[in-house]
């Protein structure tokens, strides 16, 4: 089994940060989980509330090991969203156990943001700016709106939006959220699409220091790839695209991007039997050959998994507090139930490749609009700033959001087309 990320555990700077993150989680989705369902409220969309954790505990908080203080945002409105997504909220605590630590893949985007993944490699909880988290709050209720009239939306799920405070430490925002690969199946190329051009190419030479390198754009079209969807896979991928994109072009958004996992049936999962330990990878391009990063985490059995989520679901159903120590079992190939309902995530968790006459082709397509939280505004401001500084043409191409989204639908559904359908574009253009 590949694993991603470094592993968190009490010897890694980022230890305690990771510790306060999952405590607060776990006791915040419980104490919400508790209650009787009801429906929502508009003051539930502005909701906040604050923790303070520490070593004895006190009559709202349980003890912890470390002081911290910890703010959860709109919780009614995330219990309605994981319930949306399909979530069991026994599963969902028993992922985000504080016990078998996450793992980390430390910062692979410029933008400075730390990514854990779960143990189970389900949920991802990702580090925002604070200009991130606020326009979060703003637009929640249309994300919340969207949602829900769109099942089967391709933008990231949203689980849960908090902060974490260390005494004299900064304020750290955080979301959880899907995580578009399977723990399960090998990803053997990873693309983050934007349909720009402009600083999109991951050098190639590179690719052989690090073969599970995040790809872009323009290394998409010098493979001559596609996403070899049949007509109707491609009509209801295209639609949904076009939803999606609409949201983020009314909210303002810039930025994002397709990112998309290929799992090829023929590879299979070779890389995950011939090598038992974890591989690890950094897109940041760091040692992967690090043989301090290559570590054994203990795989509980399916009968201690089993039994911890019945245990969690008993105490939900009779609405006592959830021990804070509850250590995770859940097996990484267990999947069920996750995104079940969500057309693009039903083929494994993903979506497979089909032919012209939808047969099932040979790949599997994991696949998800992410980075969605950038307004148009920051953009600017940063492109200002460059500009500013070397007085050149920038690197970002800040197109007004309209554009942006134009241009992504556009350069999307333009490679996505069967194999045979490529073929015989291609045999045009050599015939004129
Ligand atoms: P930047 O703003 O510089 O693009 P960022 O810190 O905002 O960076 P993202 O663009 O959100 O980061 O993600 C960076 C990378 O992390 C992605 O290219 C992908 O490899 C991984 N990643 C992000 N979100 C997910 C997700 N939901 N599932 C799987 N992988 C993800
Ligand atoms: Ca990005
Ligand atoms: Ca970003």
């Amino acid at each position: 089994r590949v694993v991603v990320g470094t592993k968190v555990d009490q010897n890694h700077v980022n230890w305690v940060t990771a510790y306060n993150m999952l405590t607060g989680i776990r006791f915040t989705v419980s104490r919400t989980n508790a209650k009787m369902d009801r429906a929502l409220t508009d003051a539930d969309f502005d909701a906040k509330h604050k923790f303070s954790f520490d070593i004895t505990g006190n009559e709202l908080t349980p003890s912890a090991k470390y002081d911290f203080k910890f703010k959860d945002y709109a919780p009614w409105v995330f219990r309605h969203l994981r319930s949306t997504f399909r979530l069991d909220p026994a599963d969902y605590l028993v992922s985000l156990t504080s016990k078998y630590i996450l793992s980390e893949l430390g910062s692979p985007g410029k933008s400075g943001s730390f990514f854990y993944f779960s143990r189970d490699y389900k949920y991802i909880i990702k580090t925002i700016h604070h200009g991130e988290h606020k326009f979060l709050r703003k637009i929640l209720k249309d994300y919340y709106n969207h949602v829900q009239e769109n099942p089967n939306t391709l933008l990231s799920q949203f689980y849960g939006l908090h902060r974490v405070k260390i005494p004299y430490g900064r304020k750290i925002h955080f979301v959880v959220m899907n995580n578009l690969f399977p723990p399960h199946r090998d990803i053997h190329r990873t693309f983050d699409l934007k349909g720009s051009t402009i600083g999109r190419d991951f050098k190639e030479e590179e690719l052989e220091k690090n073969p599970r390198a995040t790809l872009k754009d323009l290394n998409w079209l010098r493979r001559d790839m596609h996403l070899e969807f049949g007509p109707t896979k491609k009509q209801a991928f295209i639609e949904q695209m076009q939803r999606d994109v609409k949201l983020l072009q009314k909210l303002h958004i810039m930025d994002y991007s397709l990112l998309i996992g290929i799992h090829d049936l023929e590879k299979g999962n070779e890389e995950n039997l011939r090598d038992k330990t974890l591989q690890v990878f950094q897109p940041g391009g760091t040692n992967a050959d690090d043989p301090a990063a290559h570590m054994l985490m203990r795989t509980p059995s399916k009968l201690e998994n089993a039994r911890k989520a019945k245990e969690l679901r008993h105490i939900i159903k009779t609405q006592k507090p959830v021990p804070m120590d509850q250590t995770s079992d859940k097996m990484p190939d267990e999947l069920e139930g996750i995104n079940k309902n969500n057309y693009f995530y039903a083929d494994d968790g993903g979506f497979r490749a089909t032919h012209e006459d939808d047969r099932p082709g040979e790949e599997i397509y994991y696949l998800g609009i992410i980075d969605c939280l950038t307004h148009y505004s920051i953009i600017k401001r940063m492109e200002h700033f460059f500009k500013g500084l070397a007085n050149q043409e920038s690197q970002i191409s800040a197109i007004p959001p309209e554009r942006y989204g134009d241009r992504f639908v556009k350069f999307i559904s333009g490679v996505t087309m069967t194999r045979e359908a490529a073929e015989r574009e291609k045999k045009k253009e050599a015939t004129g």
